[in-house]
């Protein structure tokens, strides 16, 4: 059984954010919902400043705190290594949300895109939210039928959520969208185990680094490199 892993190349990343822009129009994250985002971080005095980006994510960790936690197995570890979420399941008491070091894990405090349901139109001559929806024929905006297959395509009220490395698509032989438009290639997802894989040869090859190492949750998010030529 494989399991999975991500390589962030920090000396290919150029900072421009497309993962964090592929992972909204891939899982319809609702406003201030960002399973991918991102640390930017400016040291320094200038002319002598540096500035660095660290791309983050859920590090679907080996020991998940956040899975241990949750008393109703909501969250859960499937035999690939991913951390996933069952929405039937939660009970929206944020267990996971405390032990979770990096914070990545997300309460929908209300019904996700709740405003596309307004049948006022904020102007007069354009079309009202509702009849955009109707006239589009989908559920909610930036609906994706794929991500569905996995996930409940609306997310309900009262629930968590986090990234699931694009299980929808990764068990379909796909890589997660944010490795696929990452302009840079910078993303880097496979088999940890098969030795013949990238994340595997580029882990051999290099010091990988994690965040938050001392809190021992031994995350499958490795970064590679440095953002900054000079301490490569
Ligand atoms: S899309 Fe690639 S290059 Fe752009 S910020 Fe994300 S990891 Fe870095
Ligand atoms: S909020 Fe949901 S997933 Fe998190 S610990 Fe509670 S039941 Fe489990």
């Amino acid at each position: 059984m494989a399991r999975y892993a991500m390589v962030i190349d920090l000396h290919k990343c150029v900072g421009c954010g497309g993962c964090d822009l592929a992972c909204k129009s891939e899982n319809n994250t609702p406003d201030h919902i960002n399973w991918s985002h991102h640390k930017i971080k400016t040291t320094g005095k200038f002319p002598n400043v540096q500035f660095s980006y660290t791309p983050t994510l859920c590090n679907h960790c080996e020991d998940a705190p956040c899975v241990s936690v949750c008393p109703t197995k909501a969250m859960y570890k499937d035999s690939e290594g991913f951390v996933l979420h069952d929405d039937d399941k939660c009970i929206g008491c944020k267990a996971c949300m405390l032990a979770d070091p990096y914070n990545v894990i997300f309460f929908n405090e209300k019904q996700a895109f709740i405003e596309w349901t307004d049948s006022q139109p904020y102007t007069p001559w354009v079309r009202s939210p509702k009849n955009m929806i109707d006239h589009l024929n989908v559920p909610v905006p930036f609906y994706n039928p794929e991500r569905s297959k996995t996930y409940a395509g609306i997310r309900p009220k009262g629930v968590v959520e986090k990234c699931s490395f694009c299980d929808h698509r990764t068990k379909a032989g796909l890589d997660p969208h944010c490795v696929v438009s990452c302009p840079a290639n910078a993303r880097i997802f496979g088999d940890i185990d098969n030795p013949t894989s990238d994340v595997h040869k580029l882990l051999t090859r290099y010091r990988p680094s994690v965040l938050l190492e001392e809190e021992g949750t031994k995350p499958k998010v490795f970064y590679i490199r440095s953002f900054n030529r000079a301490s490569i």
